[in-house]
C-alpha cells in the first residue's frame, strides 16, 4: 500500500513537473520582430470626415434585394471619385453588375501575381423604432467623442475608406506598385455577395487573374480585451469561416378537432425532432482552425492558462469541456445547430396539419451542407419528418488558408509595424459569419479577413447593431496598414 502510494506521487510529482516545463518551454509563434518602418503619415482629420460622408450615403441592402436604393450607391462611387482624385487618374475603375466596383492599380511587372483588397459597399438596415436609441443619427456620419458614428462605419466602409486612401497617399508620393492592386468593392455582401463579390471573382478568373498572392477582406480585428489570459491586443485575421444551411424539417399528417387528438401531433413529432437535435449537438473538432488561434495566443498568456493550453495531451477534454459550455467557444470547436423558425396551426381548436421548422446550421470546415443533412437525418430518424436543404440554401465552408504561409506572415509583419506601441500579437482565428471573400476559394491559397482596427468587448455588438462606430484612431491605423501592407507586397 505504502509503495503504491509513494509510486501515485512521484508520477503526479513528474506529470506536474512536465507540464510547468512545457509551458516554460512554450515557443513564441509570433517569430522575430518585423523592420521598424517611419510612422506613416495619415490625415486622419480628413479621413474621418470621409468616412462620415460616405456613411450619409444610405447604401442598404435589404432581404431578397429589393428596395435597393441604386441612386445612394451612385452618389456613394461619384464621391470617391471626387475624393480620390489621383485613385481616378490612375486606377482603373470598371462596374461589375452596374454596382459593384472593381479598380484595378497595374503593376509594373505583370509577371508578378497580383493581391485582390476587399470590402463592401453595402450596410444593414437600421431596425425601423431604434432610429431614437442612437447617441447620433444612424445615417448622419457625424465626427464626435473621438469617433465616426453610424451604420457601415465600422461594417464595412472603414475598409473600403482606408484602401481608397492608402491607395490616394502612395499615389501622392509617386509609388508605383511592382504587384498589380487589385481593389474590389461588392454592393451586396449583406445578402450574400452573389450580384458583387462573385461576379468580380467570376469577372477576374475569366481574365484569367491568378493564382492570387493575397485575398484581404474584412472578418478580423485587432481585440483588446476580448481574450482570457491574455493582457495586450491581439490581432485576429481569418483563415477560414464557417458555411451555413437552412434545412426545413416538415411534418405532414391529418388534421382533425382538437377534441379528439392523437397520441403525437404533428406539431409533436417536429417537436421531437427538434429536441433530438438539441440533444445531440454536432461533434466537436478540437484540431481543426479553431485550435490555430490557442496555438498561437497560448504562449502569450499568464501562466496559469498556459499551463492549460501546453499541456493539451492531458488537459483537452477539461479544455473542450470549458469551450463547449459557452456558446462563443463552443461555436469554434463545432458545427452549431439553431432552430430559428417554426409554425404550425392557425386556430386554437384545429390540429393542423402541417407543422415545419427551419434550423440554421453552421458549418465546420470540413464539413459540408450535404454531409449537415445526412447527419440530421439520422439523429432524427423519423420516416414522418421530411428534412430537405430550405430553398436551396446553403455555403460551404471555405478552405482554411495556412498561417505558415509567405502571405500570412507578409500580413502579420504589417501588422507589428504599424502597432508599433501596441506590441501586438498576431493570431489566426475562425471567422464564424460569411464574407464576400469566400468566392476566392480555389482562386488564392491565402485569402484572409482582417481589419486593423481595435475592437472592444462589445465591438462585435456595434456591427451590425445600434450606435455603430469607428474610432478616429482605428481609421487612422487601418489607412497605415493598408500603405504599408501594398509596400510590403512588394518586398516593402
Ligand atoms: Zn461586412
Amino acid at each position: 500500500m505504502k509503495k503504491t502510494l509513494a509510486l501515485l506521487a512521484t508520477v503526479v510529482i513528474v506529470l506536474a513537473g512536465v507540464m510547468v516545463v512545457r509551458a516554460a518551454r512554450m515557443p513564441s509563434m509570433q517569430g522575430p520582430a518585423p523592420d521598424a518602418v517611419a510612422p506613416i503619415a495619415v490625415d486622419t482629420t480628413g479621413a474621418a470626415e470621409h468616412l462620415g460622408s460616405a456613411v450619409r450615403f444610405r447604401t442598404v441592402s435589404y432581404d431578397n434585394g429589393v428596395n435597393t436604393d441604386t441612386a445612394a450607391f451612385r452618389g456613394l462611387q461619384a464621391f470617391f471619385d471626387s475624393t480620390y482624385p489621383l485613385v481616378r487618374q490612375h486606377l482603373q475603375k470598371e462596374f461589375v453588375n452596374d454596382l459593384s466596383l472593381l479598380y484595378t492599380w497595374e503593376g509594373t511587372d505583370p509577371s508578378l501575381p497580383p493581391i485582390v483588397l476587399m470590402g463592401h459597399q453595402d450596410v444593414v438596415p437600421v431596425i425601423p423604432g431604434t432610429e431614437g436609441d442612437w447617441t447620433h443619427a444612424p445615417f448622419g456620419g457625424e465626427v464626435a467623442d473621438g469617433s465616426i458614428w453610424g451604420r457601415g462605419s465600422m461594417d464595412d466602409k472603414v475598409s473600403v475608406i482606408s484602401a481608397l486612401e492608402a491607395v490616394e497617399a502612395l499615389l501622392a508620393d509617386g509609388y508605383q506598385p511592382g504587384r498589380t492592386v487589385y481593389l474590389a468593392f461588392g454592393h451586396d455582401e449583406e445578402i450574400g455577395g452573389l450580384q458583387g463579390a462573385r461576379e468580380i471573382a467570376r469577372t477576374l478568373q475569366e481574365r484569367g487573374v491568378g493564382p492570387i498572392d493575397l485575398v484581404l477582406d474584412e472578418g478580423g480585428a485587432v481585440a483588446k480585451g476580448l481574450l482570457p489570459g491574455v493582457e495586450g491586443a491581439v490581432a485576429l485575421v481569418g483563415i477560414a469561416e464557417k458555411g451555413y444551411v437552412n434545412l426545413e424539417l416538415l411534418v405532414e399528417g391529418p388534421g382533425g378537432h382538437s377534441s379528439t387528438p392523437p397520441n403525437q401531433t404533428n406539431i409533436g413529432i417536429l417537436a421531437e425532432a427538434i429536441d433530438e437535435l438539441e440533444e445531440h449537438p454536432f461533434p466537436a473538432h478540437f484540431e481543426g482552425p479553431g485550435r490555430a488561434l490557442f496555438d498561437y495566443v497560448a504562449p502569450e498568456m499568464s501562466f496559469v492558462p498556459r499551463l492549460a493550453l501546453a499541456n493539451l495531451w492531458l488537459t483537452k477534454p477539461l479544455v473542450e469541456h470549458m469551450m463547449l459550455g459557452d456558446p462563443e467557444s463552443a461555436a469554434m470547436l463545432r458545427t452549431t445547430t439553431a432552430p430559428t423558425i417554426i409554425e404550425g396551426g392557425v386556430k386554437a381548436n384545429v390540429l393542423p396539419i402541417t407543422a415545419r421548422a427551419i434550423v440554421n446550421f453552421r458549418i465546420l470546415p470540413g464539413e459540408t451542407p450535404r454531409s449537415v443533412l445526412d447527419r440530421v437525418r439520422s439523429v432524427i430518424d423519423d420516416d414522418r419528418v421530411k428534412v430537405s436543404i430550405s430553398g436551396g440554401d446553403s455555403v460551404a465552408p471555405s478552405p482554411v488558408s495556412d498561417p505558415g504561409s509567405p502571405a500570412f506572415k507578409m500580413l502579420a509583419g504589417t501588422i507589428r509595424q504599424v502597432m508599433p506601441e501596441e506590441d501586438v500579437k498576431v493570431a489566426p482565428y475562425l471567422v464564424m459569419g460569411g464574407t464576400d471573400s469566400k468566392y476566392y476559394a480555389g482562386r488564392s491559397n491565402a485569402v484572409f479577413r482582417f481589419l486593423a482596427a481595435p475592437i472592444g468587448p462589445d465591438g462585435l455588438k456595434l456591427v451590425h447593431g445600434t450606435d455603430e462606430h469607428m474610432s478616429v484612431e482605428g481609421l487612422a491605423t487601418s489607412i497605415a496598414f493598408y500603405q504599408q501592407l501594398i509596400r510590403n507586397a512588394d518586398g516593402g
